[in-house]
């Protein structure tokens, strides 16, 4: 026979069969068998064994309950599911064995636990019936999304960019594992996805469904999972799904959102060097989680766009209100997260107290715009209202410094409750009413070293030494021996004892149902306090973009529909504040759609790719709603911004093949608009030369050769024979980066100037690099060699490039080739190999 408590285990077990079973046995969780097997080199703890009835013994580890967060997070973020099971009923009032059940499972895309603050942790839901439906949802802050389109690549574009913890797919989408590679998937019933108990929740978005039916399909899906794996949990913090509409929001894809570092960087070394990090100054962190939207999300509309301008310069004008609101939103807790826990019903009394304190300084912020003339912010004002009598009520509730458990007391302060005041009286009281009875028992009886004491076995007693045995009262009962005393209770301590016993314990009670009263009255309220919230952390982004434009003097910039993009001294943000102050060489742009496509020449290193990025992020700013970093800047409205990098700079992210950099190309070329702002940085450069210079050369053609198709674009390349198709095309120009010479050496000057380089610069560039000077001269003797062998600027099509000159024209002895030679090629990845055929390639 196993024992009771195994069976148990096992009846529980079978509930949820591919997670890790937590079960709670007094402060543990403890795991058993293949479970235990599994955790314990995760969590590094030891492995041990219990017996399991019959002599059997199963492989066994347990983890402390009050630090299960911790590894929770762990089992999880290393891909397990962990079910949690509690004891459900009190020890005290079950017969035999405790009752215990799961009360939650938590999955990589559930965890709320330990989540960063500053981002958010998406679980997300896909379906498809001829369109796709996306769902996803935030669990600690109740932010939940839902999006439609036709289109299997703008599908994958979205999922990638909210980067979701967990997928959730119906069975017949996992026929496609290629799609959904990298993420962690979790397989649900199609029939999930039909629940009906999501659109109960939301009955107030109907029409929002009937629009997007694929997409509810999707959200029905993911509710129904939530409710599986939070049994039991009311989710009443996710008030609302929102939904985006592309003719709102400008589209950007993973490829550009990457290349330039809007939220993360190219090196992988997360905020640090993207514009997020130059933006965020925000104070809390929902504000720094919106900041993140807009950056992600541009949006299209001009009146909207201005409406965020207006109070970003608001706030520029009025230092006084900017810094007041600074310094109240520091003291602002996260109240998006706090909502959650109160939904969750795991928000303490200091998660409370946090609450009430933010509540509390509504009013504060409020009056702050009295004197303001900050009129488009003050729109957003009323839904800060109203909250007075309630944080009164919570204020006058709480204690100032409660403990973490809502069951230890200590909780309710002195004055709420007439009945919680009485038992502490009485509680607190009880020592005060002892010596008070030991003094009048001494002189009742005349004995001098009579004591009242306490012990866990006779509770309170009257103790007097056998010397004194004669003056023993009659009243007084005889408890207890000792060796020199007896001790005694009276019926009047006895009587005592229970009410101050029986005080704490109801004091207790009675503090735990106050506060689950005043929790509920909270959650009651999560429709407002949500608002409030959003409400706090517009105002925080704003402040935050405000704070940004005069710390780093940007200007406002002025958005218009005449297809000209003219920016005066623009600067590249995250650039320019790596460099020393005053460093930063500012440049200028003008395109507009008869001269749409800026073809950019220049030595490596120069400055082009930062000066393509530069118009770029301008161009994303300003359609966010923030300043730009321009002495002035007048921005046509854009539908897309694309980005191509070419595929060796690319190398540090993984992504180093031509495919990728062609596919990407094509993407490109497929849905760019004439409306669009097209970067392209060295783009055929993942292939030979010659096949790299046609592609290039096709592509810049493909752009300026129809007027109606006249996207704005900057080029950046390194093939200089393009430079003439200025002459065939009027929507092209060229431009160049400066750079001076002096002696043998080069200074690159980062100013873009009109025309094509006459050179580039190559050697020097080496020579900068330190290669060795024997080297370099012989490098220059193989150049002249090669330009008076090979006219390129007279090429008319590539297809009728001139032969080619080979390294192994050159004498035997040649270094280069003794280099290659002794290169350990063995030793070498195939990246160090590929970066030095680049190397090169710049030497010859
Ligand atoms: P390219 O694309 O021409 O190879 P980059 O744009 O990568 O060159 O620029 C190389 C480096 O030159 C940058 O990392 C930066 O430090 C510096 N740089 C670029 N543009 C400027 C500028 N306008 N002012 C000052 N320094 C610049």
């Amino acid at each position: 026979m196993t024992t009771p408590m195994m069976q148990q285990y096992r009846s529980i077990k079978e509930k949820a069969p591919d997670a890790i079973l937590f079960f709670r046995l007094g402060d543990f969780y403890e795991m058993f068998g293949e479970d235990a097997e599994v955790a314990a080199p995760i969590l590094q703890i030891a492995l041990t064994g219990r017996d399991a009835g019959e002599g059997r013994r199963i492989p066994m580890c347990g983890v402390p309950y009050h630090a299960v967060d911790n590894y929770l997070s762990k089992l999880v973020n290393s891909g397990h599911k962990v079910a949690i099971c509690e004891q459900v009923e009190d020890a005290k009032e079950s017969k035999g064995i405790v009752k215990r059940d799961i009360i939650r499972i938590v999955s990589p895309g559930t965890l709320t636990e330990s989540a960063s603050e500053r981002s958010n942790r998406y679980l997300a839901s896909v379906y498809y019936a001829e369109h796709w439906g996306l769902a996803f949802l935030d669990l600690s802050t109740g932010e939940f999304t839902i999006f439609q389109t036709t289109d299997q690549d703008v599908l994958l574009t979205e999922v990638a960019r909210i980067n979701p913890a967990e997928v959730l797919l119906p069975p017949d989408l996992t026929k496609k594992p290629k799609l959904w590679a990298g993420y962690y998937c979790t397989v649900r019933d199609r029939q999930t996805f039909k629940d009906q108990t999501m659109r109960d929740h939301f009955e107030g978005q109907r029409e929002l469904f009937q629009e997007f039916p694929i997409a509810a399909q999707a959200a029905a899906g993911l509710w129904n999972y939530i409710l599986e794996t939070l049994p039991g949990v009311d989710p009443t913090h996710i008030v609302e799904i929102k939904t985006y509409r592309s003719e709102r929001w400008m589209f950007l894809d993973q490829w550009t959102r990457r290349n330039l570092e809007l939220t993360e960087s190219l090196r992988g070394a997360g905020k640090k060097g993207t514009l997020l990090s130059v933006l965020d100054l925000t104070q809390t962190a929902f504000g720094g989680r919106l900041l993140k939207h807009w950056i992600d999300k541009p949006l299209l509309r001009q009146d909207e766009i201005e409406g965020r301008l207006n109070s970003v310069e608001e706030l520029v004008s009025d230092s006084f209100l900017r810094k007041d609101l600074q310094k109240l939103l520091s003291e602002v807790y996260d109240l998006e997260r706090l909502m959650g826990k109160v939904s969750y019903g795991t928000a303490n009394a200091k998660d409370l107290l946090s609450l009430t304190q933010t509540l509390a300084l509504l009013p504060e912020i409020r009056t702050l715009f009295d004197s303001s003339s900050a009129e488009s912010l003050k729109v957003r004002l009323p839904d800060l209202d109203g909250f007075e009598p309630f944080v009164t009520k919570l204020q006058s509730a709480l204690n100032s410094n409660p403990p973490l458990s809502l069951k230890e007391g200590n909780i309710i302060k002195t004055g709420y409750s007439q009945e919680v005041d009485e038992l502490r009286l009485i509680s607190a009281g009880g020592k005060e009413w002892l010596a008070q009875l030991e003094n009048s028992e001494r002189e009742r009886t005349g004995i001098r070293s009579l004591k009242i004491g306490y012990n866990k076995v006779f509770g309170y007693y009257i103790e007097i030494t056998h010397a004194n045995a004669h003056l023993i009262p009659s009243d007084y009962q005889r408890k207890q021996t000792l060796s020199n005393a007896e001790r005694f209770i009276t019926p009047e301590l006895k009587e005592y004892e229970l009410k101050i016993i029986g005080a704490e314990e109801k004091l207790k009670d009675l503090e735990y149902e106050l506060i689950l009263a005043l929790r509920e009255e909270v959650r009651r309220n999560t429709k407002r306090i949500i608002r409030a919230a959003q409400v706090l952390a517009e105002i925080d982004v704003f402040v935050s973009l405000a704070e940004a434009a005069v710390r780093n003097h940007y200007v406002r910039p002025q958005l218009k529909k005449d297809g000209q993009i003219i920016i005066i001294e623009g600067r590249h943000p995250v650039v320019e504040e790596m460099l020393e102050q005053g460093a930063f060489v500012p440049n200028d742009t003008h395109m507009s759609g008869s001269q749409h496509l800026a073809l950019i020449t220049g030595p490596n290193m120069a400055g082009k790719s930062t000066y393509m990025r530069q118009v770029a992020l301008i161009v994303l700013m300003a359609h966010m709603g923030s300043f730009v970093p321009a002495n002035k800047a007048s921005i046509a409205l854009v539908d897309r911004i694309f980005t191509r990098v070419g595929a060796s700079d690319d190398l540090a992210a993984g992504q180093s093949t031509f495919m990728v950099e062609m596919q990407e190309v094509a993407h490109i070329l497929n849905y760019a608009s004439k409306n669009s702002l097209i970067i392209l940085d060295e783009i055929g450069r993942g292939t030979a030369t010659y096949d790299g210079l046609s592609i290039a050369w096709a592509v810049a053609e493909h752009l300026v050769q129809d007027p109606q198709f006249n996207p704005k674009t900057l080029f950046a390349t390194h093939y200089h024979e393009l430079t003439q198709l200025q002459d065939e095309f009027p929507g092209l120009f060229n431009l160049h980066v400066g750079v001076k010479e002096r002696g043998e050496d080069i200074v690159f000057l980062h100013k873009i100037l009109p025309g094509r380089a006459d050179r580039s610069y190559g050697i020097q560039v080496a020579r900068l690099a330190g290669l060795p000077h024997d080297l370099i001269q012989r490098a220059k003797t193989l150049l002249l060699k090669l330009e008076s062998s090979e006219p390129a600027h007279t090429l008319a099509k590539p297809s009728e490039v001139i032969t080619q000159f080979t390294l192994f024209d050159v004498p035997q002895t040649h270094p280069l080739l003794q280099e290659i030679e002794t290169l350990p090629l063995d030793d070498m990845t195939a990246r160090q190999a590929l970066q030095y055929l680049f190397d090169l390639r710049e030497r010859i």
